[in-house]
């Protein structure tokens, strides 16, 4: 039973082992390349805003002495059911060792992402990988878990053994996050890196020699030329984003890089796509006959669905949701929700309001499961509340509506729950309501169907909201229903 959680939502409270100063929060805008393609062939020492420094005239604050290893989190011994749930869980079966699994049933994550499942049993058996896998399918953790269990079958250099390196400060700042929260049982140390911001938090990070290193190009280049970092010692490199480092053109840097890697090593190579160009990149990095993995997601969402956004506050989007079940236009509808205990919460709160419904989730029984779905395939209940792995299984022609009540934290589970309307040359309406702190799930689903859903009803965009004056809904009193979304039924 999948209950994903919101993206970052473990952020604030997850523990880092080092952090580097003044480093960004994680992402909050949506993803897209913060510099403009770089001439090549020019002098690069500032390509990401970093404060130019002449070699030799490096001063920075004498080195301190190695850290202790900084403790794992003790958060108590795992409890009985705890223990159960590691070791019934899908990635325990993808060989990954019980600290990781904890941590990761922590942060809610029951089933492994497709590329998950194809990455982490290569990486963990040493071999070289090329994955054709885009942000959003989970492909931080398809690196950051195996490397973490390599690294604590090797004992500590006191140097850095695995060096991950990407194309922006705010996927370095982000796979640094995931690296505190996947590893947050076993202590191994982490730095990151990236122009923008003084390079003298950075410095003092490095010099308690972290494990792992995560940077962007420039910024590596420049403290690997005054000698603050030294590859020679790196067992494990990740190239994240492959084709964007092209894009900004960073690929000399990228291969400055990994000339000063040592050539044995593994290497996981990660690409969006894989054109002729990343192909070569990557002959030229991985070794011979790597372990090819695609997870490119399905980029076309069903044809013959309508689809359209609704911007709701959090607190509204009940009274949204049963705005547009008064619509008979909708007659068998399917609502998603992230959890289990929202699919529950939602349903009894429906059943207050008059509008029958069923909630199926994992925590059901088989035979709850059955009769809820027995009467929406029979049209006598016309309601059901789902969350993503129970609906997998949902086999239920002329479902006219899907509304996303929360939007789902991965992507590629937009395109599923929406495919389960518009079945057959049908045509049905998927509905998805986003409030404010989903706007970057949102922004990645967009990327990822390639195309921006049109607003519909609710308030407008917010980027199209007016900039000055009273937004509408600050005009309203806080008790106001929602406004009515317009003509939310009528599928085509
Ligand atoms: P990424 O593609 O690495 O940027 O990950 C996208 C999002 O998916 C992140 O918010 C992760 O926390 C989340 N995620 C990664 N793996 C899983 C999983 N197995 N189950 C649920 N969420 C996941």
């Amino acid at each position: 039973m999948i209950t994903f959680r919101p993206r970052r939502s473990r952020s604030s409270s997850s523990t880092s082992a080092t952090s580097p100063a003044g480093a960004p929060a994680a992402r909050t805008e949506p993803r897209g390349p913060s510099h403009g393609p770089r001439p090549q062939g020019r002098p690069s020492p500032n390509r990401e805003g970093a404060v130019p420094r002449s070699g030799g005239q490096h001063r920075s604050p004498p080195p301190p002495p190695r850290a202790p290893e900084p403790p794992p989190v003790r958060l108590g011994p795992p409890s009985p059911e705890t223990l159960a749930a590691i070791e019934a869980s899908p990635f325990t079966a993808l060989g990954l060792v019980a600290p990781l699994v904890r941590a990761i049933l922590d942060e809610g994550y029951t089933e492994p992402t497709p590329v998950q499942i194809e990455v982490i049993p290569h990486a963990l058996a040493g071999r070289d990988v090329l994955a054709a896998a885009q942000t959003g399918t989970g492909k931080t953790a398809a690196f950051v878990l195996p490397l973490l269990q390599r690294l604590a079958e090797t004992k500590a250099s006191g140097r850095i053994r695995v060096l991950v390196l990407t194309p922006t400060r705010e996927l370095a700042a982000q796979i640094a996050e995931r690296i505190s929260v996947y590893g947050r049982y076993r202590g191994l140390r982490h730095a990151v890196v990236y122009g923008g911001v003084s390079q003298h938090g950075q410095e003092r990070v490095l010099a308690t020699q972290p494990d792992v290193l995560v940077a962007t190009p420039g910024r590596l280049l420049d403290l690997m030329a005054q000698g603050v970092v030294r590859l020679d010692a790196v067992t494990h490199f990740v190239l994240d984003e492959a084709d964007r480092m092209l894009d900004m053109g960073f690929v000399h840097d990228v291969r400055r890089v990994t000339a000063a890697l040592p050539t044995e090593r593994q290497t996981l190579f990660f690409s969006a796509t894989i054109p002729r160009e990343i192909e070569q990149l990557a002959r030229g990095m991985l070794r011979p006959d790597p372990a090819r993995v695609s997870v490119t997601p399905q980029v076309t969402t069903a044809e013959g669905v309508e689809q359209h956004v609704v911007f709701v506050a959090k607190n509204d989007k009940r009274a949204m949701l049963e705005t547009v079940l008064k619509d008979e236009a909708v007659r068998r509808v399917i609502v998603f929700t992230r959890t289990k205990h929202g699919a529950n919460r939602l349903s009894e709160q429906l059943e207050k309001s008059g509008i029958e419904s069923a909630a199926i989730h994992g925590n059901k029984s088989q035979g709850a499961r059955e009769r809820a779905l027995e009467a929406f395939r029979a049209g006598t209940m016309r309601v059901l509340v789902a969350t993503d792995l129970a609906a997998r299984g949902i086999d239920v022609d002329g479902i006219s509506h899907v509304i996303n009540f929360d939007l789902p934290n991965v992507p590629e589970s937009y395109v599923h729950r929406i495919g389960r309307t518009g079945r057959a040359g049908a045509t049905g309406r998927a509905i998805s309501f986003c409030d404010h702190e989903e706007r970057d799930l949102l922004a990645d689903i967009e990327r990822l169907i390639r195309k921006r859903l049109p607003t519909f009803g609710g308030e407008p965009r917010p980027a199209e909201a007016p900039r000055s004056g009273p937004r509408p809904e600050q005009a309203r009193s806080p008790h106001a229903p929602p406004r009515r979304p317009r003509a939310f039924g009528r599928a085509r």
